[in-house]
């Protein structure tokens, strides 16, 4: 089983917050496990655990070439002695990038489809060929969201939460999101920023709450205006923001997602969105293993992780 580090709570002190009468707190689960990093540790612990019930002893899942998800399974796989096979969308590109790189050195077995065939992802056929080809294994999806991710993020808070009165967290299948949504109390509002451009993103949450009998007792909302040009996309503005973050505060952001939730919850700050007194707890979701593979595409520096 995969067991947790303790994780701080970093209250940040800012003159911007004393003015406006907020606090705001940063919970740092990219500090929860020094290789299965962030939301990712929570979404596959339980899926883990479940392979090796059912005595499975291979994991297989899907990712793009930049995946945290990949990376953590291959990472919590190899600290758990399971095998892992990552079907990865697109060519092979040689040498790999970071983050693949490190997939395949913790024994994870690499296999490059292209885009057509990754689509078919979730058909059925396509899983039996793929059973056909390597024999059982334990088949966890794409950004790992499912029922057991979801029964592993309901734990992301604990009970010390109670006292805050905003949980914001990034999304990007919305899995941690909905497990955040099932756990919150009924005077605090959960607020989700959307890594992805659309607002098909208002109706993917709702039908994922729907389908995992999520009834929350406090209220939510998801912000689809943080996306900085759509998934992976970033301008000038977010990457000067993300290192003016660390100066300020020494915490590291990623530009994918906690860079823009935590340019988001800063603006919103800014422009008078949360009443004086109101306690916001902001979920650091991990994501830092991508920016030495950001830092080598774009030349763009970024802030290295903080283990
Ligand atoms: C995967 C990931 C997310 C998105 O989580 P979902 O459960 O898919 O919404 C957010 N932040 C980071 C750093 C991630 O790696």
């Amino acid at each position: 089983m995969l067991v947790p580090f303790p994780i701080p709570n970093h209250v940040l002190d800012h003159p911007l917050l004393e003015e406006k009468g907020l606090e705001l707190v940063i919970k740092r689960l990219d500090l929860v496990h020094p290789e299965v990093s962030g939301n990712k540790f929570y979404k596959l612990k339980y899926n883990l655990a479940e392979a090796q019930k059912k005595g499975l002893d291979t994991l297989l899942t899907f990712g793009g070439a930049f995946s945290n998800h990949i990376y953590a399974t291959a990472k919590a796989a190899s600290s758990e002695n399971l095998n892992a096979i990552g079907i990865i969308r697109g060519d092979k590109i040689t040498p790999l990038n970071p983050t693949l790189q490190a997939a395949e050195e913790s024994g994870m077995e690499l296999h490059f489809i292209s885009r057509e065939a990754y689509r078919k992802k979730t058909e059925i056929h396509f899983i039996q060929d793929l059973r056909e080809k390597f024999g059982d294994f334990y088949l966890i999806p794409e950004g790992g969201t499912n029922e057991l991710a979801i029964k592993g993020t309901s734990q992301i808070l604990d009970p010390e939460a109670k006292r805050q009165s905003h949980i914001a967290v990034s999304i990007g299948t919305g899995g941690t999101f909905s497990g955040l949504a099932k756990r919150i109390s009924k005077d605090q509002f959960l607020m989700g920023f959307s890594s992805l451009k659309g607002n098909f993103i208002h109706v993917e949450i709702d039908q994922m709450l729907k389908k995992n009998d999520i009834n929350p007792s406090g209220s939510y909302s998801i912000f689809d205006q943080y996306h900085f040009g759509g998934y992976g996309k970033y301008t000038q503005e977010l990457i000067e923001f993300i290192w003016w973050f660390y100066e300020k505060f020494g915490i590291p952001l990623d530009p994918i997602y906690t860079g823009k939730l935590m340019f988001g919850i800063w603006d919103l700050i800014k422009k008078d969105y949360f009443k004086a007194g109101s306690k916001i707890l902001a979920i650091h979701t991990g994501g830092l293993q991508g920016n030495r593979g950001f830092t080598k595409m774009t030349g763009i520096k970024l802030p290295p992780p903080s283990m």
